[in-house]
Order: C-alpha cells, then structure tokens, then sequence
C-alpha cells in the first residue's frame, strides 16, 4: 500500500485489530516513517472447498493467510505482500460456489514464486502438492538452476 504521506510504496502493517465487520491495521511507511491507519471491510466469502480426501469444508481466510505467513517468515516477503498473496487467491475465488484445495494451494504457489524462491519451496513442501518426492525435487532442482 501507498503512503498516503510521501506516496513510496513501501509501508509495513505495525499492529492488527479485528472489530466486529472491520479490520483495522496500523501502517507504518518504511520510507518517511510516518503511520498511519487504514480500515478493511471483512468480505467474506462464502463457499466449499474439497481437500483432496474429498471432503469438504468451508473457506477460511485465516487458513490461507497463515500457510502464506508461514511459508513468508524471515524472507523478503513484507507483510504486505502476504496480504496481497491473500488477495489474489480470493479475487480467483470471487463468485464461485466451490473450488478443490488444490487449486488454492497451486494460486499461492504461484504468488510465492514471483516473490521470494525460499518461501515458495516452503510452502510447496508443506503443502505437499507435489505429486511424489521426484517431482518436488525436480522442481527444487529446476530453481536451483535458474
Ligand atoms: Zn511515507
């Protein structure tokens, strides 16, 4: 997110707070240094998503947002950009009823990927969405090289 100081695009979250329908998060601009507070209206969506045992179970936010923290400690990836991860995943899932696990976990994959290589290979590992041992090393392998 922009400053809304000195417009760089480079502020961090300091503090959280959920209330009721809001998300209040208290920015600081890693650039001038100034905070300031923004306020999100929860969006919340409604659908089921299938694991891969087939069962089902209803979206959670929180679940992508943690394995994207996870995956994101101690890497270059800001908080910001988990927030932009998560983003992302919800704007493919905007209007749909359903979607298989999988296809979050690959949406965040992605995500990861053009950000930071460490926090891919983490949540990849974790997410096993690897078919078996032998790909997961191909593409560790794959990353490696480039
Ligand atoms: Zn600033």
């Amino acid at each position: 997110m922009k400053c809304i100081y000195c417009e760089e695009n480079s502020t961090r979250v300091v503090d959280t707070r959920e209330a009721e329908d809001k998300v209040r998060r208290r920015r600081e601009c890693k650039n001038c240094g100034r905070r300031f507070t923004t306020y999100e209206t929860a969006e919340k969506l409604e659908l089921t998503v299938v694991k891969r045992d087939k069962e089902n179970e209803k979206f959670q936010e929180e679940k992508v947002r943690n394995g994207v923290e996870r995956a994101a400690n101690k890497t270059s990836i800001t908080d910001e950009e988990v927030e932009e991860i998560v983003e992302e995943v919800k704007s493919m899932l905007r209007g749909r009823k359903k979607i298989e696990a999988e296809k979050i976990g690959e949406k965040v994959k992605e995500e990861l990927q053009k950000r930071d290589k460490v926090a891919y290979i983490r949540f990849a590992s974790v997410y096993d969405s690897f078919e078996d041992v032998e790909s997961f090393q191909k593409e560790v392998k794959a990353l490696k090289e480039d």
